[in-house]
């Protein structure tokens, strides 16, 4: 299987290839030129597997340059007990109505991108033994929070690789910073923006496409890559879970073997939503994809009136991961949608980077219509969403959970539809223990972050996760903050280039 560019069909490249190198050198990103078939056979067989074999299974028909052995080594190095604290990996929990709660977030940094960055370590170890020529693989990120944890925590300490991450300084919450910011291992460096994701996004990715910059890193030995959803290697084990809910649910009798499931994602960058899409390609029977957002609602209004802008207030809200303008995955949704139309998302994307705006053809737009439903939320029902599902379920979510919650109920309400459905759940709720507190009318205003999750753990009983708790009285390694336009000397600086 060959990764075409999204903004050029005649670039061809390996898995391992699209998975070291991150992104297209025009821009674009890696996408499969194919999506592999997943029987109804093939679903029935993996139903009694645990999630290393369901992961083995997906994962090589999409890294077909990789052996089957290399794959298993790697999903099994990543879903181990060791390292997530269930043996599902991925849960499903029954919410009520048909409606089954995905929990995502059983792995060391609490959040759904452990999924993901769990492994790509590995993937990225096998496919750097496959193409990269001996060079150090520099990973730069750019985080709106749980990424950077989860990528410091997934390539700390490994071998030939450096990680920088780049966070907002305002624009994550308290326990997510504490995470990145006594993060330990010797190959890690961490730096505050003056800015939103967005600029630590665009920043990131206009390092990483720079010639000159690519040069001075190839005179030292080095190559950049990428830990971001941008990154093959970050998308495709995230299909893996949508097929293993499906697993559950036949396992569980919610259905049988065929039948639809509607999938709901709280979503940001547009990656965990672009996945169950990429299952429902390769034949999992889904039938809606319900994208779920907060206050910052371009793309509830995206999938309304097919006009991407992202030229609009940015607010900053309790589901701080959620908290983007500009969503890179969609460019992924529309190669696909416009029939891999490369001039077409070439003219696009240089239409948003320069406007900030584009509007999608009508094809493309009854292609939307047909699989996607969007829906938004703000934080007075995200907070009202916490505190009835806590209190008529017993199911305590988190603010991002809370968001695609609302959304279900709202779409289920208005359109009657009862398909049984998925909800993800995408981070535990002590990593957001002041608005989750706050939901549950708690005054929180006087505590510091670890009474906080006492004062949480005291009132719903929810065990805290042993890498939350034992944050408290760790002393923080990196202080640093820079402007948005000095990223670049950060880096060099991180890595010990002189300019
Ligand atoms: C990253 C993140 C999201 C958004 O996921 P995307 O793949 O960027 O759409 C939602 N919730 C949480 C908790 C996250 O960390």
């Amino acid at each position: 299987m060959q990764y075409f560019s999204t903004r050029d069909n005649n670039v061809s490249v390996s898995a391992a290839r699209a998975i070291t190198q991150g992104i297209s050198k025009d821009g674009g990103l890696f996408v499969p030129e194919a999506f592999p078939a997943l029987t109804n056979d093939d679903i029935l067989y993996l139903v009694d597997k645990s999630y290393v074999e369901r992961a083995t299974f997906v994962l090589s028909k999409y890294l077909t340059d990789f052996t089957e052995e290399e794959v298993k080594a790697c999903a099994e190095a990543a879903y181990s007990l060791e390292r997530f604290r269930s043996p599902e990996i991925a849960p499903l929990k029954p919410l009520e109505d048909g409606a089954q709660i995905l929990e995502l977030w059983h792995g060391p940094t609490c959040a759904f991108k452990d999924m993901a960055l769990q492994i790509l370590p590995h993937l990225m170890r096998v496919s750097a033994e496959k193409t990269s020529d001996g060079k150090e693989i520099v990973i730069l990120v750019a985080t709106s929070g749980d990424t950077g944890k989860a990528a410091l925590e997934g390539f700390r300490d490994a071998a030939h690789t450096r990680i920088l991450v780049f966070y907002p300084e305002d624009g994550v919450s308290p326990m997510q910073k504490l995470q990145m910011v006594t993060q330990e291992g010797g190959n890690v460096s961490v730096c505050a923006i003056r800015g939103n994701f967005d600029d630590a996004q665009t920043g990131v990715k206009t390092i990483f496409t720079d010639p000159e910059v690519a040069d001075v890193l190839a005179e030292n030995g080095m190559m950049f890559s990428s830990a971001n959803s941008i990154n093959w290697g970050r998308l495709v084990p995230q299909i893996v879970y949508y097929v293993s809910a499906y697993c559950d649910m036949l396992k569980n009798k919610v259905l049988t073997i065929g039948e639809p499931m509607n999938v709901v994602v709280p979503t940001g960058n547009f990656g965990n939503i672009l996945a169950a899409y990429y299952a429902k390609r390769m034949g999992l029977p889904i039938a809606k994809l319900i994208c779920a957002s907060n206050r910052n609602r371009v793309l509830t209004d995206f999938i309304a009136n097919g006009v991407y802008d992202r030229n609009r207030a940015f607010y900053t809200t309790s589901s701080p991961s959620m908290d983007i303008l500009i969503s890179s995955n969609l460019e992924r949704l529309l190669y696909e949608l416009s029939g891999r139309d490369d001039k077409e998302i070439r003219r696009l994307m240089e239409a948003l980077s320069k406007d900030g705006v584009y509007t999608v053809s009508e094809t493309v737009k009854k292609a939307i219509d047909e699989l996607f439903v969007g829906g938004c939320c703000d934080d007075e029902e995200t907070a009202q969403t916490i505190r009835e599902t806590f209190e008529t379920c017993g199911y305590l979510c988190d603010t991002h959970t809370a968001v695609a919650v609302h959304v279900y109920k709202t779409y289920r309400a208005e359109s009657g539809d009862t398909t049984p459905t998925v909800i993800a759940s995408t981070a535990n709720p002590y990593k957001f223990s002041s608005s989750v507190l706050e939901a549950l009318n708690v005054d929180a205003s006087s505590m510091d972050e670890f009474e906080k999750v006492e004062a949480l753990n005291g009132k719903t009983a929810e065990p805290v996760p042993s890498p939350l708790a034992s944050l408290r009285g760790r002393t923080p390694r990196f202080n640093g903050v820079c402007d948005k336009d000095a990223m670049r000397g950060v880096v060099y600086d991180m890595l010990g280039i002189e300019e």
